[in-house]
């Protein structure tokens, strides 16, 4: 069975849905996706839907994307899955070396996984096994910013600034040291007569506090963790100019490893392929997953250096093996459309033609302002948040249960267009892919929506 009223039943009875209050689910009618088509989803009663949160932060090209699926048909022909472990297969050792030639200058390692959790934890256990092959074992703690993302799992939670995210599992996660994230920049100053939201942003005080921790605990840090110039589940919050790179340079003075979680950033998120070359940082580790396979399949990786590869290298006996994996690890498939996701980059010159719609976007969200209770607009590349506030005078928020970005994302779903908050921020993220039409459309529903439910 599978109509439209059997789906839902089946939903509600069996399906335990990921950061989702299921009471809430019980009450709504949910929409079921049975097909996608370039930037629109399209429902099981065929209402078109336009992507603006890329299925959750990975779509790149577009759904239903005929190079892609050729890319998958021709893989699955000849092999679905086979380990890595022990073995090796054609997509994953192409794909490592396509990203070797991606990514910053340094890294020259490829280590796969499943998601950005695992491409996290990967990037973790290598940066505290490193200092044990080092003669530095001492080096066991990670530095992470307030408000930080990495994930879900124990170790990702653990370099996690998110407390509603958290908080449940505090005696579970091991003891890291906390920094306070920088106040976020604003796409621009609200206009003139608006207050400011927020103090100018500053990335002094997040630097110094960073630099404090290291010399503090000079002989303990393993590593710093920072997601490049957007922290995303924190909130959309901008990174101010430089910041990356002080931390960069701020590892480099300390002898720490930094590690930088392009999960949510990389694949051209940004307008660059990574969020590090906007200041040329080469970090130790780096993370990515959410985009590498343009969003049809679950694949990470965790890229390092010769030198950290190197430390691992010894007699079998020494047990300098990295004893880490994962069953699916470089599956076939999902490299197979890493490959042709970044031949797809290349060929339609991607990068380049994504200049014309950053710059659409970001002029146009500053429309947002001209609403009365857009608090800040924050944008980076082709990712935004937009927040809500109750009273954009006195800066008081919306509370938690007046629900209001659960509230406009309901209204812009009923206007066609698919989205997700972040509490009271409003997410837009499309595919890369999207073109200025469609942009407009979504900015435009978005828009309305705000104005229907806050004004
Ligand atoms: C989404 C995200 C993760 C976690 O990725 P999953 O695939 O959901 O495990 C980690 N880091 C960042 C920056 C993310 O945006």
């Amino acid at each position: 069975m599978s109509d439209k009223e059997t789906l839902i039943a089946w939903d509600k009875r069996y399906l335990w849905h990921p950061f989702t209050q299921m009471n809430d689910w019980h009450e709504e009618t949910p929409v079921i996706i049975a097909r996608g088509e370039g930037c629109y989803l399209i429902d099981v009663d065929s209402n078109r839907y336009l992507d603006g949160t890329a299925s959750m932060w990975t779509n790149v090209h577009g759904h239903n994307h005929p190079a892609l699926n050729a890319a998958l048909k021709t893989q699955v022909d000849n092999i679905a899955h086979t380990t890595l472990l022990g073995y090796s297969n054609i997509p994953a050792i192409q794909l490592a070396k396509k990203l070797m030639e991606l990514t910053p200058s340094g890294l020259n390692k490829v280590f796969y996984s499943d998601n950005g959790s695992t491409a996290v934890e990967v990037a973790l256990k290598m940066a505290y096994q490193y200092w044990q092959h080092k003669g530095q074992p001492q080096r066991k703690r990670f530095v992470h910013l307030d408000k930080a993302y990495h994930g879900d799992t124990i170790g990702a939670m653990s370099v996690g600034g998110i407390e509603s995210f958290h908080q449940n599992f505090d005696a579970l996660l091991f003891n890291s040291i906390r920094v306070p994230a920088p106040e976020s920049a604003r796409l621009q100053s609200p206009p003139p007569g608006r207050r400011c939201f927020q103090p100018p942003p500053t990335r002094t005080r997040c630097l110094n506090e960073i630099e404090r921790v290291l010399t503090e605990h000079a002989t303990e840090i393993a590593g710093i963790i920072v997601e490049p110039l957007i922290q995303g589940a924190g909130g959309m919050l901008v990174a101010p100019e430089g910041l990356l790179k002080g931390i960069e340079t701020l590892a480099q003075q300390h002898e720490t490893l930094l590690i930088v979680d392009e999960v949510m950033t990389g694949f051209g998120r940004t307008g660059k392929m990574w969020a590090c070359e906007h200041e040329d940082v080469s970090p130790n580790l780096l993370c990515t997953a959410k985009g590498l396979a343009a969003g049809y399949l679950p694949l990470a990786a965790t890229l390092t250096t010769d030198e950290i590869y190197n430390a691992f290298l010894g007699e079998y006996r020494e047990r300098k093996t990295f004893f880490h994996g994962h069953t699916f690890t470089g599956n076939p498939l999902a490299c197979a459309v890493a490959l042709e996701n970044i031949a797809i980059f290349e060929r339609e010159h991607l990068l380049s033609r994504l200049q014309t719609t950053i710059s659409h976007f970001q002029k146009r969200l500053q429309e947002f302002y001209q609403l009365a209770h857009v608090g800040e607009v924050r944008a980076r590349g082709l990712a935004a948040g937009v927040e809500l506030i109750k009273n954009p005078d006195t800066n008081e928020p919306y509370p938690l249960e007046e629900k209001v970005g659960i509230r406009v994302c309901r209204a812009a779903l009923a206007r066609g267009a698919m989205l997700r908050p972040l509490v009271n921020t409003i997410v837009l993220m499309p595919p890369l892919q999207i073109s200025l039409s469609e942009l407009d459309a979504l900015l435009d529903i978005v828009y309305r929506a705000i104005r229907e439910v806050t004004e």
